[in-house]
């Protein structure tokens, strides 16, 4: 039996891991899930799934779990610490499906005890790559992307010599307001934001979707985790997300990652890897699909593009202020403080401000480090969107 955590359980990412691993439940131990605050469903799966601990990130909500989970035998935990523990305790496979940075340290525990981590959580690769990649090494540990691109990526890899790629192109849905005229993204609000065309995400992805801040993510995560210089790394946008990403050979052989967008398959290879089993994904039909339509990623309406080539340019700690500034400025969009436009203002602000204050950006890449920049990354975005409140 393989022994399996959960960070994040109860979202889009680990609801999708847990119906996989229910389909064939006899093979997995599940020892820990996390959660925030929807208990009851940390409860219901922990209960389903006869976990070891099930532990809330919000301290506030322990005795909620320990009433849902009374007389089951489940241990409860919770806060910041006890998912630090849960990512101690051992497992062959963890999944880091945690929004947010929040997600990196549990992460880096896991890579410590020399798990395979499969790796939704993008923040955790655009904070800290080189961190992510030499504790993996260092512990003999395994990271597998979950991302659906960097999934792809990774698989057009396989057996492929890194240094024949001449370029990575990953795919954009657009998302929301891909065809809204540009005057009336001042007023889009996040409901609107929140409505993807194609993928079934949790609502911060969804939004990032809209402001393209999560393909400026993918983009610097692509960087990070291949270990690719970004003149090769594209965005291009392509509508009906039925490829994921292409890897472009020396010899012009261009190699696509095509299949319906359902996390699962990504979130499935990283569990079978490195064999491939059946998974529950529809398979597609190429005739009834018709035809692909690509266009190019316009960086006046998505500038999170533009600013993610500069965070790849500068390097260092650029990339934990470029994602804390983004989650504050998201908040700040759903909190209805900021308008959709303001999100990336607030973001390329921050990062001048903080970039003009020597030592934060060039500092190594330690955890404590980034935690510091991803600190004062939040200060900065939450000075800047009060003064744009006024
Ligand atoms: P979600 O919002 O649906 O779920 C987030 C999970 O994180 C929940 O379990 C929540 O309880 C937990 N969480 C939230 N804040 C936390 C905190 N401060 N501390 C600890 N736990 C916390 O998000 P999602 O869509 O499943 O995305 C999860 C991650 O996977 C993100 O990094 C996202 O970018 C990435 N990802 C998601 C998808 C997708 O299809 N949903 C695709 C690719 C990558
Ligand atoms: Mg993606």
């Amino acid at each position: 039996m393989r022994r399996i955590t959960i960070f994040g359980a109860t979202g889009s990412i680990g609801q999708n891991t847990l119906d996989l691993i229910a389909r064939d439940s006899e093979a997995y131990q599940v020892v820990a899930l996390t959660g925030d605050q929807n208990i009851a469903q940390l409860a219901r799966d922990a209960i389903q799934h006869r976990a070891e601990i099930a532990i809330t990130a919000d301290v506030h909500r322990l005795d909620d779990l320990r009433t849902a989970l009374s007389g089951t035998g489940i241990k409860a935990a919770a806060g910041p610490h006890a998912l630090v523990e849960a990512a101690s305790r051992p497992a062959d496979w963890v999944m880091s499906s945690i929004v947010g940075s929040a997600g990196l340290t549990p992460g880096l525990r896991a890579l410590e005890q020399g798990a395979r981590l499969a790796l939704a959580n993008k923040e955790s690769m655009v904070c800290a790559g080189p961190l992510m990649l030499s504790t993996a090494k260092a512990h003999g540990a395994q990271i597998l992307p979950v991302d659906s691109e960097h999934s792809a990526v990774f698989q057009a890899l396989i057996g492929e010599d890194i240094s024949a790629v001449e370029r990575v192109i990953i795919t954009a849905s657009g998302g929301a307001f891909r065809d809204w005229p540009l005057e009336d993204l001042a007023n889009a609000t996040p409901e609107q934001a929140a409505q993807h065309p194609n993928w079934d995400m949790g609502q911060r992805i969804t939004i990032d979707s809209a402001t393209m801040f999560n393909k400026a993510l993918e983009l610097i995560e692509t960087k990070e985790f291949f270990e690719i210089h970004p003149s090769k790394i594209e965005a291009v946008v392509h509508p009906e997300s039925m490829i994921h990403a292409l890897v472009g050979f020396n010899d012009g052989a261009l190699m696509a990652h095509v299949g319906p967008p359902d996390m699962r398959h990504a979130i499935g290879f990283a569990l079978h890897y490195p064999h491939r089993k059946p998974l529950p994904v529809e398979r597609l039909d190429l005739v009834a699909l018709g035809q692909l339509t690509f266009r190019a990623a316009d960086e006046t309406r998505w500038p999170a593009l533009r600013l993610a080539r500069e965070v790849m340019a500068q390097g260092g700690l650029s990339g934990a202020v470029f994602n804390a500034a983004k989650e504050r400025a998201l908040d700040g969009f759903i909190a209805k403080r900021i308008g959709f436009q303001q999100i990336a203002v607030v973001v390329e602000e921050v990062l001048s401000r903080v970039l003009a204050q020597p030592g934060h950006i060039d500092a190594d890449i330690t955890l404590d480090n980034v935690m510091n920049a991803d600190h004062l990354a939040r200060v900065r975005a939450d000075e800047i969107i009060n003064e744009i409140e006024g």
